[in-house]
C-alpha cells in the first residue's frame, strides 16, 4: 500500500473497529458505503461519481466474498480483509481521477528518499547535506501495509521534513508549489497519486548512499564506519527487543553506551572537524537518542548527571 492510499483510507477509527466486533453483514455493507464516501473526497474526486465507484466496488468478488463470509470472520480477519477492500476502492476512486491536481498533499506527508539518479542533485549544490537525513541500515520504521515497526534493510537518506511535521521544507503552501520542480527528486517525478504502483516499483529499487554522496572523502567514509561499529543500530534493536521481552532495566546498558558514544562522534564532527550540527542528521544518521523513540524509549539525564533510557508513557 503506498503512502497516499494508506493516508486516503485511515478509516480505522473508534467506529471501524466497533463494525470488526459486529455479526451483523448490514453493518459492513454500510460501512463500505461510508468509508468509500471518505475516500472520495480525500481524493478529491467528485462526489456524483459515488455510484459509479460503488457499483464497481460491490460487483467484485473481493467484497461479494467478504461480505458474504462476514459473520464466519473473527475480528482480526476482518480487520485484516477490511485494509484489502478500502485498497480496492482507493483504487477504484484514482482511476476516475488519473491526473495531477497540484493540491500538495504528497509534499505534505512525507518527504522524499534519494536515488542513485538524484546524486546530482547533491553534487550541483540543489539538495545541500543540511537539507538531508539519514536513517541507518537496521532503524525500525513503520510498514505502512502492516503497522508494524521493521528495521531497514538497508540505509536511505531522505530530504529532511520540517520539524513539528512531516511535509518537505521545499513545499510552498501558500503557493502549493516546489521550490526545486524543475530538478525534484527522483520520487518525486514518479509520484501519481492515482498510480500507486509506480512508487511502490520505484521502493524496489536501488536507493542513494551516504558512501555514494561522499565518495572520495576518505577520512569521512572512515568515521562513518567507526560510527557503524560503536553505534550501531543493529545492537541497540537487540538489547531493546531484549529489555522489552524481559523488563530487565539492565538489558539497556549496552544501549545507553552505544548513547554515549553516539554522541561523543557527533561531537569530535562539530568540534574537531567543524562540520556544522545541522549536517549530522545526514552524515551520522538521525541521533541514536531520537532513534531509541519508535521502541517507545527516551533519553533523561538525573539530578547526578547521568543518563537513563525510560519508557515512554502512552
Ligand atoms: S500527485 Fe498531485 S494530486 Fe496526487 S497528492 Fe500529489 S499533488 Fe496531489
Ligand atoms: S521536493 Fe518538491 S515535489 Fe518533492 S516533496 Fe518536496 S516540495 Fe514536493
Amino acid at each position: 500500500m503506498s503512502r497516499d492510499s494508506e493516508n486516503a483510507n485511515s478509516t480505522d477509527t473508534a467506529a471501524i473497529r466497533e463494525l470488526f466486533q459486529s455479526d451483523n453483514r448490514n453493518d459492513f455493507v454500510s460501512a463500505v458505503r461510508m468509508a468509500a464516501g471518505r475516500i472520495l473526497k480525500s481524493l478529491h474526486v467528485e462526489e456524483d461519481r459515488l455510484d459509479e465507484i460503488l457499483n464497481e466496488v460491490e460487483g467484485r468478488s473481493l467484497y461479494q466474498d467478504f461480505r458474504d463470509c462476514w459473520e464466519d470472520l473473527a475480528p482480526e480477519e476482518r480487520s485484516r480483509k477490511w485494509r484489502l477492500q478500502m485498497e480496492h476502492i482507493v483504487q477504484t476512486a484514482y482511476a476516475c481521477r488519473p491526473y495531477c491536481l497540484r493540491c500538495g498533499d504528497c509534499c505534505s506527508r512525507v518527504s522524499p528518499s534519494l536515488h542513485p539518479e538524484d546524486l546530482d542533485l547533491v553534487k550541483s549544490g540543489i539538495l545541500g547535506y543540511a537539507d538531508l537525513y539519514t536513517l541507518r541500515k537496521g532503524e525500525p520504521v513503520l510498514n505502512n501495509i502492516t503497522g508494524a515497526l521493521e528495521n531497514l534493510s538497508g540505509e536511505l537518506v531522505k530530504l529532511k521534513e520540517n520539524p513539528g511535521n512531516r511535509q518537505c521544507p521545499f513545499y510552498e503552501e501558500q503557493e502549493k508549489s516546489c521550490r526545486i520542480y524543475e530538478h525534484r527528486p527522483l520520487q518525486c517525478r514518479t509520484q501519481e497519486c492515482w498510480n500507486p504502483q509506480a512508487l511502490e516499483k520505484l521502493w524496489e529499487k536501488e536507493k542513494l548512499t551516504r558512501r555514494d554522496i561522499l565518495k572520495g572523502d576518505a577520512e569521512i567514509l572512515e568515521l562513518l564506519e567507526v560510527h557503524e561499529q560503536r553505534c550501531s543500530t543493529e545492537k541497540a534493536d537487540g538489547a531493546i527487543k531484549k529489555y522489552w521481552e524481559t523488563g530487565e532495566a539492565a538489558e539497556l546498558d549496552p544501549v545507553l553506551d552505544l548513547l554515549s558514544q553516539d554522541l561523543i562522534i557527533r561531537n569530535f564532527f562539530t568540534e574537531r572537524l567543524g562540520r556544522g550540527e545541522e549536517e549530522l542528521d545526514f552524515l551520522l544518521g538521525r541521533p541514536l537518542s531520537k532513534v531509541v523513540e519508535a521502541y517507545r524509549l527516551k533519553v533523561e539525564k538525573d539530578e547526578q548527571g547521568t543518563f537513563h533510557l525510560v519508557q515512554i508513557e502512552d
